[in-house]
């Protein structure tokens, strides 16, 4: 065989398996499709179509669904996924543990782990999670990938650029775990796989611009537009943290006065809640005692309330979605100091007909590490 024939062999082998990716990738975000469907969809000839789903279906990892009724003429028959037919692990990591959890191709979590993290030495991180995607991994046939997400930024997947709360600069976490696991690995922000896993699997499923904002240790912001997740050129996109808000004594690390960190953290409410009641409360116990109807909290939580708004409505005077889900550990903030949160995102908003609702998740902590999951079924999907 000639070296032309055999490059043009790859290379036409590399766009099927690039295609069958995204054949999966459109039965995954919209449910079942004919055959007619995903050609449309996909710009691909009927035939070329066919020679991709018929491999897909040979391995398993489609199969023919009930057809639908239709009045007249042949019912197109929906080719389906088989979520079992891949599984994938996503860990999330914090300063003291790794959290991990194995789903299946549509993020649902199947089994959950945790790891304490002894320290933040590089090799020593890449170990804990080897071991916690280990003991996961026993239970099914194989990890076919692994997501990782953190506070941090990467640019490329692969290397983490900047985490300040593991004190890392450019640490080349996907090779260090892939060295120790030889499967796909991934490296992302956790709100921005988050925010994955909300436009595939959760409250922003199908559409073409979402916002996911985050409030629990750090405050953050991930974007879907036109469809699709935007990291921004440095992987630093929604770096919202430090936004001014509202004029307070309230004071962050940085020391700024009123920015998203001094005013919205879980961890600002509760010194909040200090200052104003001599009571060092939980951040769950702050807000169940504001809805009591404890005066002093009710002030804390309205603050706070007041500080989303502004925020809400920054974020939708710069990008307009079509929805923006609040999520993360202090999410119900959003529901808890509703009509603050209100008032203020009005008096900010620069459009004050056309607003996007606002989705206040109930927020369970391994959706961190479901959120990183997502992220290695979309490397698997797009490679
Ligand atoms: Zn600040």
């Amino acid at each position: 065989m000639s070296e032309s024939v055999a490059s043009k062999e790859s290379r036409e082998a590399a766009i099927a398996q690039g295609s069958a990716g995204r054949v999966m990738l459109e039965i995954l975000i919209h449910g079942p499709l004919s055959r007619v469907e995903l050609a449309e969809r996909l710009g691909l000839s009927g035939p070329s179509l066919t020679r991709i789903t018929k491999s897909l279906l040979a391995d398993g990892r489609l199969f023919e669904g009930e057809p639908r009724l239709r009045a007249t003429g042949r019912p197109p028959q929906p080719l389906e996924l088989d979520a079992s037919a891949e599984h994938f692990a996503g860990v999330k990591l914090t300063a003291d543990t790794v959290y991990s959890v194995v789903t299946d191709l549509r993020g649902t979590a199947r089994a959950e782990h945790e790891e304490t993290l002894a320290g933040h030495a590089p090799a020593l991180v890449a170990d804990a999670i080897a071991r916690s995607v280990r003991s996961l991994a026993g239970s099914f046939a194989s990890v076919d990938g692994v997501g990782i997400s953190l506070g941090g930024n990467s640019a490329d997947g692969l290397v983490v650029t900047e985490s300040h709360f593991l004190e890392w600069t450019d640490v080349p976490l996907a090779r260090l775990v892939h060295d120790r696991l030889a499967v796909p690995v991934v490296v992302a922000n956790d709100v921005t796989a988050l925010t994955q896993a909300q436009h595939w699997f959760g409250g922003g499923r199908g559409l073409d611009s979402l916002a996911v904002v985050t409030i629990g240790a750090g405050i953050g912001m991930g974007l879907v537009a036109d469809g699709r997740l935007i990291i921004g050129a440095h992987g630093a996109l929604g770096s919202i943290g430090h936004q001014p808000l509202l004029p307070s004594e309230a004071v962050c690390w940085r020391g700024h006065h009123g920015c998203a960190s001094a005013l919205l953290t879980t961890g600002a409410v509760e010194q909040a809640a200090l200052r104003a009641s001599g009571r060092a409360l939980s951040y769950g116990e702050v807000l169940h005692d504001a809805e009591q109807g404890d005066p002093s909290l009710r002030a804390v939580v309205d603050e706070a309330g007041a500080a989303l708004g502004a925020l809400l409505a920054g974020v939708t005077n710069l990008i307009d979605p079509q929805k923006i889900v609040l999520a993360g550990e202090g999410a119900r903030l959003g529901e808890v100091a509703e009509p603050a949160m209100s008032a203020a995102f009005a008096d900010t908003v620069a459009w004050r007909t056309v607003s996007a609702p606002i989705d206040v998740q109930p927020f369970a902590f391994n959706e961190w590490a479901r959120g990183a999951a997502a992220m290695a079924i979309r490397a698997r999907m797009l490679r």
